[in-house]
């Protein structure tokens, strides 16, 4: 067979609407109440912006503007207030235990009115998405109580995600790209734990952060096969700060360089190493990549969904100026070319709304989220008080046999099918969010002119905001390939997506 024969036979044909429409499948599979919570989350994130936020967000954009190194301390402070940075840690782990499904509704109504905003509190759940990733049962167990146990006494404890480093950024988010990527960031056995090596670049919210999930690479030659991951504490020897970004958008959430020269991190502090996972279904190489895929499976959609908040908050402030100004002797809004372009505006958000949502029942389906979306469980979840975990939670979850039921259960649960699922919708919603965010702002500016550059307009800060969605958590185009390998052509899961 020619090798365009074999190359047409890897893809598939168009789903039929059973098998695209998760949001269907889900009224069946998944709790009823999952909606209520996000209407909570909804109406809380919209108190959030009305108190906090709306008269806060120029302000601060201002302040990193002249002063890059200012931490905006207040701002983490007040959210930890409201609980934001516990809500969707598990009961089992102190939290308030929120499904994985209402964080992004939640992201939406926080993006439409700032997007630094945004970043500073969703964020923490990146780093925290790691860390569960890594089910180390133990570890998630203190660091989330240690979470909870800042915003009871008022001392946020956030954590951030360290993947990214000086020359590997998209590389170390892909399996295909990870082979060959080049990560310095290296972690060497010696008696008790580890010495690790490198840096790490762009981390949201590392200097207000006081624990940072750490990936490393126990063999630089062989990174995907060495991938290992450590919960490093502030003020481990060895261990600083390095820059702050002066970047052009999200200013109020810091992007921090973390340094590591010669620091020691216990075994104690270790979450996972692939290449000691044994009794498992996958091999090194895959495993790595399955906590990778976990965690972006998860927030990719989050991404999406602070796109469609931004494609809404852009929409929001275009109808106010079209209401409030007079074109040629009549209201901008009765021209009937800004009528087009309002709704070309509405449809975008509506559209990126549409598709997060798609990826988050996918994500209950088949990612992260499935056991809690389990219904019993689910249930059980929601209606026990977190004072009942407490009491025979954490004994449990300090045993090495707890971590072991969970890594069979859910990494060994998880099939390479619904691991490609949930991560091609993950990527299809974060690209086709961020996208639709970044093209309505641009048409906010065209319809409202000048007075869409100016800084209190607002419609230029979104501009600025939503183009670095379209970089973080992987760029738009490896998504776009990675769309491709998981659901265009998902027969093949080595898929020439990303061969040279
Ligand atoms: C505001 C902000 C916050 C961030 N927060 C975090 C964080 O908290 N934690 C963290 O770990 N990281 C974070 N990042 C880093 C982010 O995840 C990376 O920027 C992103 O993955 C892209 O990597 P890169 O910037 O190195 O681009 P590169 O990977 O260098 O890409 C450069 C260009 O090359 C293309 N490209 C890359 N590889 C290939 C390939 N193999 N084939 C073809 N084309 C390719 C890309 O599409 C892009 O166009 C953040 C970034 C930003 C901007």
């Amino acid at each position: 067979m020619s090798k365009k024969g074999e190359s047409s036979q890897l893809l598939r044909e168009f789903p039929d609407f059973t098998d695209t429409m998760h949001s269907l499948v889900a009224m069946e599979r998944i709790p009823a109440g999952v909606v209520e919570e996000c209407r909570e989350a909804v109406a809380m994130a919209r108190r959030f912006n009305r108190t906090v936020a709306r008269s806060y967000a120029l302000e601060l954009d201002r302040r990193m503007q002249e002063d890059p190194t200012f931490l905006p301390w207040e701002l983490v402070e007040e959210a930890n207030r409201w609980g934001f940075f516990t809500m969707w840690i598990p009961k089992l782990f102190g939290g308030k235990g929120w499904s994985l499904s209402s964080i992004s509704p939640f992201v939406e109504e926080l993006a439409s009115e700032c997007l630094a905003i945004t970043n500073l509190i969703g964020v923490h759940y990146f780093g925290y998405s790691i860390l569960v990733a890594t089910w180390n049962i133990r570890l998630i167990d203190m660091i989330s109580r240690e979470v909870v146990e800042g915003e009871r006494e008022g001392r946020p404890c956030l954590v951030s995600g360290a993947v990214t480093e000086p020359e590997a950024g998209t590389d170390a988010e892909e399996v295909e790209l990870l082979a060959r990527a080049r990560v310095r960031c290296h972690a060497r056995r010696v008696e008790g734990g580890y010495v690790v090596n490198g840096r790490k670049i762009f981390i949201s919210n590392g200097h207000l952060s006081t624990w940072h999930i750490l990936i490393a690479y126990e063999d630089l030659e062989r990174p995907d096969e060495t991938m290992i991951a450590f919960a490093v504490k502030n003020g481990m020897p060895g261990f600083s700060f390095g820059r702050m970004e002066k970047k052009m958008g999200q200013k109020g959430c810091p992007a921090s360089e973390l340094v590591f020269e010669d620091c020691f991190i216990p075994d104690e502090n270790l979450l996972v190493a692939a290449s000691q996972l044994t009794g498992m279904k996958r091999g090194a190489r895959e495993l790595g990549m399955q906590l990778i895929d976990f965690v972006v499976s998860a927030t990719r959609p989050g991404v999406g969904a602070m796109g469609a908040g931004v494609a809404r908050g852009a929409f929001e402030l275009a109808l106010r100026f079209a209401r409030e100004t007079e074109v040629a002797g009549k209201p901008l809004i009765n021209h009937e070319w800004a009528q087009c372009l309002l709704a070309e505006m509405y449809k975008n958000a509506a559209l990126a709304r549409l598709s997060y949502m798609e990826a988050n029942y996918s994500n209950s389906m088949y990612g992260m989220a499935k056991l809690l979306s389990f219904k019993p469980l689910y249930y059980y979840n929601r209606l026990i008080p977190t004072s009942m975990f407490d009491r025979w939670m954490p004994a449990a979850n300090s045993r090495q046999a707890t971590t072991a039921v969970f890594r069979k259960l859910v990494m060994d649960g998880q099939s390479d099918a619904e691991a490609r699922r949930a991560s091609g919708w993950a990527s299809l919603a974060k690209v086709a969010g961020t996208d639709l965010g970044v093209r309505n702002c641009q048409l906010a500016l065209e319809l409202m002119g000048q007075a869409g550059l100016r800084h209190d307009r607002r419609a230029e800060k979104c501009l600025r905001d939503a183009k670095l969605l379209q970089i973080y958590e992987g760029t738009n185009q490896l998504n776009r390939l990675n769309v491709f390998k998981c659901l265009v052509a998902p027969a093949a899961p080595e898929a020439r997506a990303f061969e040279d």
